[in-house]
């Protein structure tokens, strides 16, 4: 069932709710591919009702950012999810979401702010507001929905570990499943943006696998000096790259290593073709 609006969803929820269903959540912005089917999937597995929300959430846009190209492809997703036997597919307009003409900005919105340390490194450095957007977001689709669980993928690992920390620290009655990260067969992770790459930026953004399995192998080897393995992956780079981090820290809390361990998450951000690219790697996995 697709549904547009907020009271639509509120009213099938409250059905399940009296016979005493267990509802899953699947926050996404559409375009769907193989990774938020396995969101889906899993949520299918263990929850009796499963709610998809397809939204490309404006205010996690900053002004230079791809909001008017972002892929728009809700009739292919509406059949996607129906093959899945998603319950209800939630695709509110922005006005829906945030009220009639309203101006999208903190100055006149609440917003759920995350905490700096979380927000000022990895993808956040280059997005300012970007994780603001997502909270905000993802705590209005927790109150729309109230599931029990909410899934997440590790593709976007600094946004599950940020929403983890929500969850926390404001109490949010919600348990946060993190699904792993769906891959081609060439080893590059599955992503809406990779529709903006040609055949040959899809074999140049194989990089990204490439340096941080590379990486785990050094690791499992047992290189543990975070500038030398740095510097190993460096040399996977042509200029057809342009790399924009690449980080070794904490898997909770996101502190810089020095020394990489098994609770070590690389993750890495590249441009490739003008695309933003991003990928990550568990190496004590
Ligand atoms: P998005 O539509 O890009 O906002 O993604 C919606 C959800 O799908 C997020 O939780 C993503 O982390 C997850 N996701 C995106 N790509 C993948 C992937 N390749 N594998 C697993 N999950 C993914």
């Amino acid at each position: 069932m697709l549904l547009n609006d907020i009271n639509s969803v509120r009213f099938e929820i409250n059905k399940w709710r009296k016979e005493g269903a267990t509802i899953g959540l699947v926050p996404t912005m559409g375009a769907l591919h193989a990774g938020h089917l396995s969101l889906i999937q899993k949520a299918k597995e263990i929850c009796d009702k499963v709610v998809v929300s397809v939204f490309v959430n404006p205010i996690q846009f900053g002004p230079s950012e791809d909001f008017d190209k972002y892929p728009r492809t809700l009739d292919a997703d509406r059949i996607l999810c129906e093959r899945e036997g998603v319950d209800i597919i939630f695709a509110p307009s922005a006005d829906e979401m945030y009220g009639e003409g309203q101006r999208l900005s903190n100055d006149t919105l609440t917003y759920v702010c995350p905490p700096f340390f979380y927000v000022n490194t990895l993808c956040g450095k280059s997005r300012p507001g970007h994780f603001d957007g997502v909270c905000t977001v993802v705590m209005k689709l927790f109150n729309i929905v109230q599931p029990d669980k909410a899934f997440f993928g590790q593709k976007d690992a600094q946004q599950v570990i940020i929403i983890k920390k929500m969850v926390k620290d404001l109490n949010v009655p919600i348990e946060i499943i993190q699904c792993p990260i769906v891959r081609e067969e060439s080893g590059l992770a599955l992503s809406s943006r990779n529709k903006y790459l040609t055949e040959d930026g899809k074999k140049d953004a194989l990089v990204l696998s490439k340096i941080i399995n590379n990486i785990k192998s050094c690791y499992k080897k047992g290189i543990t000096d975070v500038s030398a393995l740095k510097e190993t992956a460096y040399s996977f780079l042509t200029d057809k790259h342009d790399l924009e981090y690449l980080e070794f820290v904490d898997k909770a809390t996101l502190d810089n290593k020095r020394e990489a361990d098994d609770d070590t998450l690389v993750l890495i951000a590249c441009r490739v073709e003008g695309v933003r690219l991003i990928d990550n790697i568990y190496i004590g996995d």
